[in-house]
């Protein structure tokens, strides 16, 4: 095999955490309903597409992007509502913010704390940024916050970073915003609470950063419709974002992408209504969800999915028959021992929803 050189390399070269790491596989799914990756399911109407491409025909291709991205941040000044007295960082999606922060706070005996089952990249990217990654369970039956063992956890570990997902992900809930602000009184380093569902909650603690030295507010656009720009963002006190302004590419947030979020984010009340219509077909998601026999339990949610549990071993082939049918959702069983027989389904258009249900009927009766 020509490439045992190439792996005798790597063994030699490539970090050990990195050679432990397996890559982020995300499943193909060309062709099928697309319930797995909380999209926005959406388009824009014809009309606003041709503005669109009108907004970007004369974009300076052959130059780099402004690398203050000074237009758009004003514009999500104003959109996100964001105090005056914080400062914003761009990110290239907020994964690519998380990677920052990792590079920023990370090293030996540095480490990441997080609730879990929780959001997939807190953890991979402590892997590569030399950070030791701490997972204190959630509740079994709500997904609530254990605070008798996150006090313990924080205690003995000092977390340089604790993640708090808010709607958490992959199990939908808002933890408790007592239990939040205890957290914040208690880290002794950063907290950072990732909004990446805000649209859907409604809550934030984002108003809370001009008085809080240690909370980092993490949004993005992708949830709510702009999944294919990449762009995420931190909000947090201006001595934080210039010293992570430090950690970031220059030109980290392209052209394109400048220009295509200040059009989305000029045509706003497009993607309030479709958020709010996802809303509204989550709950009537939920109670056809509740009504079938195939579903042992269903979790309300705060976000754009609904994480919901089968009879006992029938995760998999649930999942597997509707890829069947035409139609992929995330199966979680086996990715933590609290989502034993959880599959998890992104609120889709009205139709998608329906096909949805319809399927999974259709799986509880063969
Ligand atoms: C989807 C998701 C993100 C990542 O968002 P991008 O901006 O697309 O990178 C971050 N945090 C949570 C909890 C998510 O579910």
């Amino acid at each position: 095999m020509p490439s045992t050189e190439a792996d005798a390399l790597i063994r030699a070269l490539v970090r050990p955490a990195v050679q432990e790491m397996r890559a982020y596989h995300v499943p193909p799914a060309r062709g099928l309903i697309k319930l797995d990756a909380m999209e926005n399911p959406y388009s824009w109407p014809q009309a606003v597409r041709e503005q669109w491409l009108g907004a970007l025909r004369d974009a300076e291709i052959n130059r780099y992007p402004d690398p203050q991205a000074a237009d758009l941040k004003a514009a999500l000044r104003r959109s996100q509502a964001i105090p005056d007295a914080a400062d914003l960082l761009l990110g290239n999606g907020s994964d690519e913010l998380i990677q920052l922060l990792g590079m920023a706070l990370g090293g030996e005996s540095r480490t990441v704390l997080s609730p879990g089952p929780g959001f997939a990249m807190y953890r991979l990217i402590a892997g590569f940024t030399g950070m030791e990654f701490v997972e204190v369970p959630l509740r079994g039956e709500d997904f609530a916050l254990d605070m008798p063992a996150m006090r313990r956890a924080i205690a003995e570990c000092r977390p340089a970073i604790i993640y708090l997902a808010y709607p958490n992900n992959p199990t939908g809930n808002a933890f408790d915003a007592e239990q939040v602000r205890e957290i914040l009184d208690l880290a002794p380093g950063v907290v950072v609470l990732d909004e990446a569902y805000h649209a859907f909650c409604g809550e934030s603690f984002i108003d809370l950063v001009p008085d809080r030295p240690q909370l980092l507010v993490m949004r993005t656009l992708s949830k709510m419709g702009l999944a294919g720009l990449r762009l995420g963002f931190l909000v947090a006190q201006p001595a934080w974002i210039r010293e992570l302004e430090k950690c970031r590419l220059p030109y980290n947030i392209n052209t394109l992408t400048q220009r295509s979020t200040l059009f989305a984010l000029e045509h706003e009340t497009l993607l309030e209504e479709q958020t709010a219509r996802i809303r509204a077909d989550r709950e009537l998601l939920l109670e056809q969800l509740q009504r079938l026999p195939a579903v042992v339990k269903a979790w309300p949610s705060r976000a754009n999915f609904i994480t919901f549990r089968s009879r006992s071993g029938s995760a998999a082939t649930i999942h597997a028959r509707l890829r069947e049918s035409g139609i992929l959702i995330k199966c979680l069983d086996g990715s933590h021992p609290l989502l034993h027989d959880c599959l998890r389904v992104t609120v889709g258009s009205t139709g998608e929803n329906r096909a949805f249900v319809d399927a999974l009927a259709a799986v509880g009766e063969g």
